[in-house]
């Protein structure tokens, strides 16, 4: 499958377009950014960790019914995928305090929740990402209120899945974002990625942080960290 047209760079990815109308090759690069972009650097070898990460984790929920616009791997930072139109809702799923989560609820980083939270958050970079409600949702039209349903059912299951797969390997998943698109037959797709930069994983005994907040908050062992999570 050979890349067409360059349709979309974003800050840590670019989509092709293929000779199939109805998919597209995702390339991962190594850029990394935070805080809107407005903090930039590269990662060594990021986008081959991110993309055999996501992969694991994609087929891991393709395993147990979740649909993903998943087709193949076709190089270390290249995957063919189902196109979708993205609906521009992050839906992001806590089982501990941290990030903005803790600085909202004034809750000390690394508190346990009684049970998991989910959000919405605009996907907008011109907005800068805010959180949202169904009431929000419905007034700009982001999806349909049967889409939200499936979208809260997707989000809790995904998370049950993932948790208790990284508790087996010794890694607390503290949260993480999600996105999802609508294929040409209506069908709800997971889309993007799982990956240490869309996630916090914690080292289940000692609390190490093995995820982008390395980056974010210049604690050094980036790389190792995303090795780490691949191991
Ligand atoms: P950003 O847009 O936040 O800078 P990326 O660099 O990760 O993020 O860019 C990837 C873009 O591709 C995102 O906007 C994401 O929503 C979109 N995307 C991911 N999977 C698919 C898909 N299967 N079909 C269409 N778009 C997708
Ligand atoms: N997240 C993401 N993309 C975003 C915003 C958040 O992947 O644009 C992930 C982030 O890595 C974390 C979770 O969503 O795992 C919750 O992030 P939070 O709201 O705490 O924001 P942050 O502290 O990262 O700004």
């Amino acid at each position: 499958m050979e890349k067409g047209k360059l349709l979309y760079e974003g800050k840590a990815k670019k989509i092709y377009e293929t000779d199939n109308p109805e998919q597209l090759i995702v390339h991962y690069k190594d850029d990394a950014t935070a805080f809107d972009g407005k903090k930039k650097g590269k990662i060594k070898s990021k986008g081959k960790y991110n993309l055999e990460i996501s992969n694991i984790f994609f087929m891991l929920l393709e395993d147990n019914d979740v649909k993903t616009h998943l087709i193949r791997q076709i190089s270390e930072t290249d995957l063919l995928v189902k196109k979708v139109n993205i609906i521009p809702i992050e839906v992001v799923l806590r089982n501990v305090a941290a990030g903005s989560l803790a600085d909202r609820l004034g809750l000390e980083e690394g508190t346990e929740l009684n049970r998991p939270i989910l959000e919405y958050y605009y996907k907008s970079d011109e907005l800068g990402d805010p959180l949202i409600n169904r009431y929000h949702i419905s007034e700009r039209g982001l999806s349909t209120e049967g889409q939200l349903k499936l979208l809260d059912i997707l989000g809790f299951k995904i998370n049950n899945i993932l948790k208790d797969y990284l508790e087996e390997r010794d890694i607390k998943l503290i949260d993480f974002k999600l996105e999802f698109g609508v294929d040409s037959n209506d069908n709800i797709l997971l889309a993007d990625e799982i990956s240490p930069d869309t996630c916090r994983f914690w080292d289940m005994k000692t609390d190490k942080k093995l995820d982008k907040d390395r980056f974010r908050r210049d604690l050094g062992g980036v790389v190792e960290a995303y090795q780490e999570i691949l191991k």
